[in-house]
């Protein structure tokens, strides 16, 4: 049997399309989602995330207030800015792409945030409400990851999912999510991580295997139950020298064989990655409205 594949590009689309309709209607009562872009320096994977956002706002109609900063600018300078965002009513939510050069405290830069422009979902005031179960913004990739399980009819109610890595941009808030008393969640959830021990015994048990290890083949075929549904969150850069650029993107699962065991599985790339563009629009448009007494 070959797996289904979950096309997240499709799905990213819809959900996008559904966005673009919310905003225009939106527009109609004079409100504008925006969301305020900071990145410092000139990283170039940070430079290409900024602007594919970028353009995500432009092609759905939410303002974006882009500040593109020198790496010498300084935590102060970089507050201040924070500050103005999280006084300014255009904003409805602050992105301060990560990582901040070295003399930047990264944490004391996400506090600053006001919360309630926290669409990345990284602040302690959000990750709280998100463990106790209430509304918040939540963290976008994971917030991806429960929409293609969703939108794919893949039942996570009483499932057993099996997540690999324990990070706090993707593991933890995935299992969290997934764990909570709500539609779309109530599974029975296993975090796992380099301590576990024989990563395989968890694995097989699993209904719905999400990775995100950071590392290739970290889940093959032999670790896998017939029948399993296998999210892939790693991108991962192997070298390929068939390729013009010298390499090619994989994820943290061994593709070619576990599509011959899952029932469904998503793609790298064109799985996992094009929603969490998405979410981040999301969340934008959740904070206009929340902004706006809109429910
Ligand atoms: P991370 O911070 O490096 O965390 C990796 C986690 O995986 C850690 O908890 C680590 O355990 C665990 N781990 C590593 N190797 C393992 C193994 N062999 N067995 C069990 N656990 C293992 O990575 P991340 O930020 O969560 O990202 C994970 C992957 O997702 C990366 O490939 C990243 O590029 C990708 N990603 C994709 C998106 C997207 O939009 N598609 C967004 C974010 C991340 P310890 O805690 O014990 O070290």
């Amino acid at each position: 049997m070959s797996a289904k594949i979950i096309d997240g590009k499709r799905i990213a689309a819809d959900i996008r399309d559904e966005l673009k309709a919310e905003v225009a209607a939106l527009k109609q009562k004079g409100i504008v989602p925006g969301l305020g872009v900071i990145l410092v320096g000139s990283d170039p994977a940070s430079q290409s995330y900024v602007s594919a956002k970028e353009k995500a706002c432009e092609n759905i109609g939410i303002y974006s207030d882009d500040n593109r900063l020198p790496a010498e600018t300084t935590q102060e300078e970089l507050l201040a800015l924070v500050e103005r965002m999280n006084k300014d009513p255009k904003i409805n939510g602050i992105l301060v792409q990560l990582p901040l050069p070295k003399h930047i405290d990264e944490s004391a830069i996400l506090l600053a945030i006001d919360p309630d422009k926290d669409v990345d979902g990284f602040h302690p005031m959000n990750v709280g409400k998100m463990m106790v179960g209430e509304e918040t913004f939540l963290p976008c990739t994971p917030h991806g990851v429960l929409q293609m399980l969703k939108r794919s009819g893949v039942e996570t109610e009483g499932a057993h999912v099996v997540v690999v890595g324990r990070s706090n941009i993707v593991g933890k808030p995935v299992a969290n999510m997934l764990l909570q008393k709500k539609d779309g969640a109530n599974a029975t959830v296993t975090l796992c991580h380099t301590r576990t021990k024989d990563l395989g015994y968890h694995t097989r048990q699993a209904d719905i295997i999400i990775a995100a290890s950071g590392w290739p083949n970290t889940v093959t075929a032999d670790m896998v139950k017939e029948g399993a549904v296998v999210i892939d969150v790693g991108v991962n850069r192997v070298e390929d020298a068939s390729r013009e650029r010298g390499y090619r993107l994989v994820g943290d699962v061994d593709f070619d064989a576990v599509k011959e065991k899952a029932s469904m599985i998503t793609p790298v790339p064109g799985g996992v990655g094009p929603m969490t563009i998405t979410m981040l629009l999301f969340n934008t448009v959740i904070s206009a409205k929340r902004a706006n007494g809109i429910d």
